[in-house]
């Protein structure tokens, strides 16, 4: 009995295939297509919904109900019992779909007649392409094999669609891949950038859908399997050692799903109803993937995101088809995908101009990469994977979240004159670059850099930085798959202090916790992690690590002065008890008879409100101050930085925040201890203008906003800019930014 289904099934898959290798247009092929169908099930009707846009499906063709009714009638998802096969992507199966709740009757179509209907997802890769609909005038029930079978024939028609087999007239039948696609997604890192698409996976690309050999195709599953296993195994090996609980799970979960005979049982019979190996791995990847969006719990969500990945996998060495075989990388790249971790995103380098992501968050380590690369990033970009190919024309608008896929001409000339302003406006900074960032009444501002990575150091020239006043040191830690060896930092931190020559260079110790996990740290789950254990508070309790890190900018700075700041410290005695330790490294390294600094200057990050009012005694021992501007501001505000929400409902320029800025610059001052501000609002030139008009005379911020704050603070009198502050802030405005740009727009600086 299977087999006779497996064979009727292979036929009609082969004559659809047929259809393919035909001359015709689109709509010849989906008439001919609906007539082979309903021929081959015995249905009176069989009808192809095809989607016109993300939410509309339009009758593409129909054996059975009146011709007139196609490309006439539309339904949106979730609408009538076609809708709801497309939004639920599995199939429904009813004898009397009058009766049925949810039956929308549509008279153009002539389908009153029908008592019987069977609809089916036509999808690929879990993402919803159309819906196929066999009907019956009699009261019905469609066998489980009928419905295996229409789903079998529903993932031909998804290949056909994205060979693009189907393209005719009108929305429904445009061609795949080349219509323009704006996604309006989430900043994760400013700059606009225009190129060409780089797929971080490339598409697989199945020229044949149909099995015509099912035991060779057999054979070719099992050949892949086998490897997948042995690649599996092999992860697991090199993990046993270094990897924590957690990616061992994860691994042990792919061995499992990698084994799972349910799994190869499925592909298995897919392929003898005549499905090519790939697409018989593409089918149950849909399977999985609408599961995965119904699925509520999290774990389980996560363990079928692993059989995704493994299916992902499997579909690779199906195909041959690995990381950018083949691909040339374009010279104006800009990376597309799912997601991306930040080792692989840094070997890509300077490779490319841009991040466009699927998945991602604003404070994921990549966003923390890309933000050290300086190349705009955004995350949130939905369904991009799927609808980018390799060279496709891209515009990336880092400043507001806004991508343009295969954007219309006037899109990208407009683009184009906001990059060439940009340019412009490059050149004019470059002029002022080795000028001081001095305002017309003559106050001086040190501007300096902030950086992560060894690629940033030649900013330091090119941006006419006064220095690094924060180098985080904890993407080190990040790329890697192990703790760095101490030898290994030394040499690296030996190279950054090389490089910034004779300029001041500040090192953050390891601020790592929070979103900040390092992939071989055992996760501890915590409901809070930015006010959780992270930057100090873990340093101070996993003293080995700190004393590896101190002893590594000890030996790196080999006699030459060293400045070393701790981030997150929320009282006197954290800084008190890491400062120790730095001294008590300073005196074992000399026992040891290592040259140490002749010079070091231990400093505290303040980045909680409690520290505004630590006790005097912390100011004086403090040599320096550094005000973290991107926590300060969350706990200020109690408004978290990564929560798309809330993190832009208070505005820096808010008069409280002013204020406490203000009050922490006096503090500072008063009692002789140097501050500077290194949050992202300082690279803002109306935020840094505000800054300097609050007391502080130093900034640090990403090399690529130098230009434009010293552009601006060059222009302007800060007496002025102070007092139209202070009259905004007596008016009682929440915020002072509607005067003061009204001010510098009056100017003509903004
Ligand atoms: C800050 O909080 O402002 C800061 C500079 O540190 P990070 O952004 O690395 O948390
Ligand atoms: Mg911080």
């Amino acid at each position: 009995m299977a087999e006779t289904t497996g064979s009727r099934s292979r036929n009609l898959l082969k004559r659809l295939r047929d259809t393919l290798a035909q001359e015709g247009e689109g709509q010849e092929r989906l008439d001919k297509i609906t007539q082979l169908i309903a021929d081959s099930m015995g249905t009176h009707v069989c009808s192809i919904y095809l989607l016109r846009d993300a939410e509309t499906l339009e009758l593409c063709a129909t054996e059975g109900l009146n011709p007139e009714s196609v490309h006439q009638t539309r339904l949106r998802i979730g609408e009538g019992l076609v809708g709801r096969v497309a939004r639920e992507a599995r199939p429904i199966n009813v004898s009397n779909a009058p009766e049925t709740p949810g039956f929308r009757y549509m008279p153009e179509t002539g389908e009153e007649v029908y008592s019987s209907f069977l609809g089916v997802p036509i999808q690929r890769l879990g993402e919803t392409r159309g819906v196929l609909v066999v009907q019956n005038k009699e009261a019905r029930d469609y066998s489980d094999d009928e419905v295996y079978g229409l789903e079998v024939v529903a993932m031909v028609i998804a290949e056909m669609a994205e060979l693009g087999a189907f393209v005719g007239k009108g929305a429904a039948l445009s061609a795949p891949h080349q219509q323009p696609v704006t996604f309006r997604a989430t900043s994760a890192q400013e700059g606009t950038a225009a190129g060409h698409v780089l797929l971080h996976e490339p598409h697989v690309v199945i020229a044949n859908p149909v099995a015509d050999d099912p035991e060779k195709e057999l054979e070719r599953l099992h050949r892949a399997m086998d490897r997948l296993k042995g690649d599996v195994d092999d992860m697991l090996s090199v993990a046993m050692g270094a990897a924590t609980d957690e990616s061992r799970q994860v691994l042990e979960a792919y061995r499992m799903f990698a084994n799972s005979r349910g799994w190869l049982k499925r592909m298995e019979e897919d392929i003898r109803s005549g499905l090519a190996a790939e697409v018989a791995v593409e089918k149950e990847q849909s399977a999985t993937r609408a599961r995965m969006a119904r699925v509520p719990d999290p774990y389980l969500r996560e363990r079928l995101h692993d059989l995704d990945d493994l299916s992902n996998r499997l579909l690779r060495l199906l195909t041959g088809q690995d990381n950018h075989n083949g691909v040339e990388i374009p010279e104006d790249a800009i990376l597309v995908a799912r997601n991306i971790g930040p080792g692989e995103l840094l070997e890509y380098g300077k490779r490319i101009k841009g991040v466009v992501l699927e998945e991602g968050s604003v404070g994921s380590h990549a966003a923390i990469v890309a933000r050290a690369m300086a190349i705009p990033l955004v995350v949130h970009a939905e369904k991009i994977t799927r609808e980018a190919l390799n060279g496709d024309l891209i515009l990336v608008d880092g400043d507001h979240g806004i991508v343009h896929l295969r954007p219309e001409d006037s899109i990208a000339a407009a683009f184009q004159d906001k990059i060439a302003m940009q340019q412009e406006a490059q050149q004019q900074y470059a002029s002022i670059r080795d000028l001081p960032a001095v305002t017309r009444d003559g106050v001086h501002i040190g501007l300096f850099m902030n950086a992560g990575l060894m690629v940033d150091l030649p900013s330091l020239k090119s941006s006419g930085a006064d220095g690094v006043g924060l180098f985080r040191t904890e993407l080190q830690f990040l790329i890697r798959s192990k703790v760095p060896r101490r030898g290994e930092l030394a040499a690296l931190y030996a190279r950054i202090i090389d490089a910034a020559g004779d300029k001041p260079l500040i090192f953050r110790t390891l601020d790592i916790g929070s979103d900040k996990v390092l992939p071989y740290m055992k996760r501890t789950d915590e409901p809070n992690p930015a006010m959780g254990w992270r930057a100090i508070r873990l340093t101070l309790e996993k003293a080995g690590v700190m004393r590896m890190q101190i002893q590594a900018l000890l030996r790196a700075s080999n006699g030459r002065p060293l400045k070393v700041m701790f981030p997150f410290v929320a009282q006197f005695e954290e800084f008190t008890a890491a400062r120790q330790a730095v001294l008590d490294e300073v005196v074992r390294e000399r026992a040891l008879g290592h040259k140490v600094p002749e010079e070091i200057e231990i400093g505290a990050m303040l980045e909680t409100p409690s520290l505004a009012f630590a006790p005097d005694q912390f100011f004086e021992m403090a040599d320096f101050i550094s005000i973290g501007g991107n926590d300060l501001k969350q706990f200020f505000f109690a408004a978290d930085r990564e929560n798309e929400r809330v993190r832009r409902r208070y505005d820096t320029l808010n008069v409280s925040f002013l204020t406490f800025i203000e009050q922490i610059a006096r503090r500072c001052d008063s009692l002789g201890t140097p501050v500077s501000f290194c949050g992202e609002d300082a690279g803002r030139p109306v935020e840094a203008l505000c800054f300097a008009a609050m007391g502080l005379r130093s900034l640090s911020m990403r090399p690529a906003s130098i230009g434009p704050v010293k552009h601006l603070l060059r222009r302007v009198n800060l007496a002025e800019a102070r007092e139209v502050i202070d009259r905004a802030r007596a008016s009682g405005a929440q915020s002072v930014r509607p005067a003061l740009e009204g001010w510098l727009k009056d100017l003509g600086f903004v």
